[in-house]
């Protein structure tokens, strides 16, 4: 496979590395990445030990002192030319990401550009770190407050985004004076390894030293639990299913560090009586069916009125029936593969507890066999069926591309009710070209969730605004906008320019 050593990607590479420099030795253990895509084993990572992990954090350390002194725009420039390079690697990069996750190769290629994107944003955002003047309630006094960087930031990702939301966090953080330890999923470890080698060019081009870009690939309980339990570390930014998210935010939470949390989605996009169906049609199918079902924003509830729920039904079996599925590397297909057998096993619990529960199977429900499927066996039918919201499985986020249509009856609050009826509450959607309806969705009172879209989808957000959720889905927020005050702290600084000592609140203490 060209992009392979379009990348210099070798058959067998070491899982850790300080930023410029990989850490070999005899310890370490090997483990097999197999794709998804035609289920061959195509690398060997060396899995990073706990020996590895002091001296990684070790070196950030130094690194972090050093690099919080450059000025911030010195480090905006830094990240303008990572993102130029990962520019040049892009074709490449989007091949492997399709490769070792299963998505389409256009999602792939557009993984590649949001990480892109988000150099290109640090850049502007370095020379805006801004902290706040205001006015103090004594005479010749000065209140602001100004931003410093945290240190080590770990960031711990998930197998489905295995670049874009490491950039999040790793531009961002870096932007603002911060080194970071990436530990990226077990699942994904090539396409970290891949930007791992392209960032280590520009650090040595720019004689920058190693420790402020490092990765651990590594077991759970070797790398994982260390880093969350770290008081060296004093943020963690966990992108992970409810779960595991619940498990670090408390194992961070009983140190007093800080988290920030990208978790689990159950997304509805609602379709009223005055939807476009024009528009909501294909964007339901994308955010249903892109990444396998697979994206934190997948769509996987669908709350339909009542009047146009046959039409809808229709419409959306036709558009199933049309889903060309195989290898995500060929461009004419829309679905590739699950990312492994576990995530089709859950598939197959969730289709089988749909029947149980009283719901029914309109189209899918089966595992694909036969050429080319077979290779890898993670390939499975886009499925939709009619249930209601309350049914157990309803409520779990199974990662999977398992669209659910449930009916309302009366008016657009019901609907809103519904679609707030789930523990999660990360993305939303409404179709209507009322404008009441919208604003009522958009309201105090409307969707819960940390987006909230109108007239668009519910996956495949842009990066200038700030990602994440509410509820079970954690309450973090990454990206643009102001998510990078998360990855600083915040000092608020009184200065006294006269020449007496008067104290806040008025409060007299007079001594001789
Ligand atoms: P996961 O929870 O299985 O794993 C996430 C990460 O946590 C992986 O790197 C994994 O190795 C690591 N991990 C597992 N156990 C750990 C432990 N004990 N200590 C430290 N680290 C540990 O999730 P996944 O299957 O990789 O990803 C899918 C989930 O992620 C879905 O729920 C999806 O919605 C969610 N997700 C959320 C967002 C978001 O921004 N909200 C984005 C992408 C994915």
């Amino acid at each position: 496979m060209e992009f392979l050593k379009d990348l210099g990607l070798k058959k067998n590479m070491p899982g850790a590395a300080t930023g410029t420099d990989w850490l070999t030795h005899k310890n370490h253990q090997k483990s097999a990445v197999c794709s998804p895509v035609d289920g061959k084993t195509f690398a060997y990572i060396q899995k990073a030990t706990a020996e590895d992990y002091e001296q990684v954090i070790e070196t950030a350390g130094k690194a972090f002192s050093l690099w919080r002194n450059i000025p911030a725009p010195q480090r905006g420039d830094i990240i303008r030319k990572i993102g130029s390079r990962l520019r040049d690697f892009k074709g490449p990069l989007g091949s492997l990401i399709s490769y070792e996750t299963g998505k389409p190769i256009q999602e792939g290629l557009g993984e590649v550009q949001e990480i892109i994107d988000i150099c290109d944003f640090c850049v502007g955002q370095s020379r805006m770190l801004y902290g706040m003047t205001t006015v103090s309630e004594r005479p010749h006094h000065r209140l602001y407050e100004q931003y410093h960087p945290l240190g080590i930031v770990g960031i711990i990702t998930a197998f489905n985004f295995p670049l874009a939301v490491w950039g999040w966090n790793a531009m961002i953080g870096a932007i603002c004076g911060n080194v970071s330890v990436w530990k990226p999923s077990s699942k994904t470890p090539i396409t970290a390894i891949a930007a791992q080698k392209i960032i280590a060019e520009v650090l040595k081009e720019n004689s920058l030293p190693e420790g402020i870009f490092s990765l651990l690939i590594g077991d759970r309980d070797v790398i994982g639990e260390r880093l969350l339990g770290d008081r060296q570390v004093p943020l963690i930014s966990f992108t992970g299913s409810v779960a595991t998210g619940r498990r670090a935010a408390t194992t961070v939470a009983a140190r007093l560090g800080r988290s920030i949390l990208e978790l689990g989605g159950n997304n509805a996009i609602i379709i009223t009586e005055h939807a476009d169906l024009r528009l909501a049609i294909p964007a339901v199918v994308f955010g249903a069916v892109g990444t396998a079902g697979q994206r934190c924003t997948t769509t996987r509830r669908l709350i339909i009125h009542d009047s146009i729920f046959s039409k809808v039904k229709k419409q959306l079996i036709k558009a199933y029936e049309s889903i060309q599925i195989g290898n995500p590397l060929s461009a004419t297909n829309h679905m590739g593969p699950l990312i492994d057998q576990d995530a089709v096993q859950s598939y197959i619990r969730a289709v089988k507890a749909i029947q149980k529960q009283g719901g029914e199977i309109l189209h899918g429900g089966k595992i694909l066999e036969g050429t080319p499927y077979n290779a890898s066996c993670c390939y499975v039918e886009p499925t939709l069926a009619v249930v209601e919201n309350h049914f157990p499985i309803v409520q779990e986020e199974t990662f999977a591309p398992i669209l659910y249509l449930v009916r309302y009856t009366g008016e657009v609050s019901e609907a809103i009710a519904l679609q707030n009826q789930v523990r999660q509450g990360l993305s939303s959607a409404i179709f209507t070209t009322d404008y009441r309806q919208a604003e009522m969705f958009l309201a105090a009172t409307g969707s819960d969730c940390g987006i909230a879209n109108v007239n668009i989808g519910t996956s495949g957000a842009e990066i200038g605004g700030a990602f994440g959720g509410e509820k079970d889905t954690g309450g973090g927020r990454e990206s643009g906008s102001d998510a990078w005050k998360a990855y600083m702290r915040r000092q608020t600084v009184t200065g006294n320019f006269g020449s007496s000592l008067p104290l806040a609140q008025g409060i007299r203490f007079d001594i001789t």
